[in-house]
């Protein structure tokens, strides 16, 4: 299945000079979502991830369902006021504006495997900055894996040293 026409593009989102990629479409359509999330599921079981972390919002949609599948447990990562306790914080840019993180302090075991979920990889400050977190608590990241992968952005560059996985990319 071509996974790339269920993504709609959106000039101008949310700011000027921004092309949005739109991943509702594809949430809308049972079978096109599940193809993706069985992709994601593959490398999940590949690199034996034992927890699954992802950043608020779009990382839960896809992280949840990977997690679900190998009966793991999910770790949301959320913007400040959000997380009712203890945290660590960490603040950083992001393609449009900048942006402040937090995950619960308790969240990740020492040496637990983390794989790291979102639906887009940009500039690649957003999964820094979790990967930066998850570390912090003493959490072993075995992967990053995004849905959509924006390439011309270089947001691997960022990320060296870590495996890296994207189902769809843009150049
Ligand atoms: P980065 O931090 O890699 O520059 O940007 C990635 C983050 O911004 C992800 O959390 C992603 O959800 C969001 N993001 C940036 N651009 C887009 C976009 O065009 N479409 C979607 N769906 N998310 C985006």
């Amino acid at each position: 299945m071509d996974l790339k026409k269920y993504i709609a593009e959106i000039e101008n989102f949310p700011v000027d000079g921004v092309l949005f990629r739109d991943i509702t479409p594809l949430m809308q359509d049972g079978k096109a979502f599940r193809e993706a999330c069985d992709a994601l599921i593959a490398f999940a079981l590949e690199v034996g991830a034992e927890v699954i972390v992802g950043p608020e919002s779009r990382g839960f949609i896809f992280g949840c369902p990977v997690a679900y599948a190998l009966g793991i447990g999910f770790v949301p990562i959320r913007k400040p006021g959000k997380l009712p306790r203890k945290t660590e914080s960490i603040a950083y840019d992001l393609e449009y504006g900048s942006n402040e993180l937090h995950i619960h302090a308790d969240a990740i075991k020492p040496g637990q495997k983390v794989l790291i979920i979102d639906d887009l990889l940009a500039t690649g400050g957003t999964v820094k900055a979790t990967i930066d977190l998850v570390e912090r608590l003493g959490g072993e990241v075995v992967g990053c894996e995004f849905f959509n992968e924006l390439m011309e952005l270089k947001g691997r560059d960022l990320l060296k040293g870590y495996k890296i996985k994207s189902i769809i990319q843009y150049d």
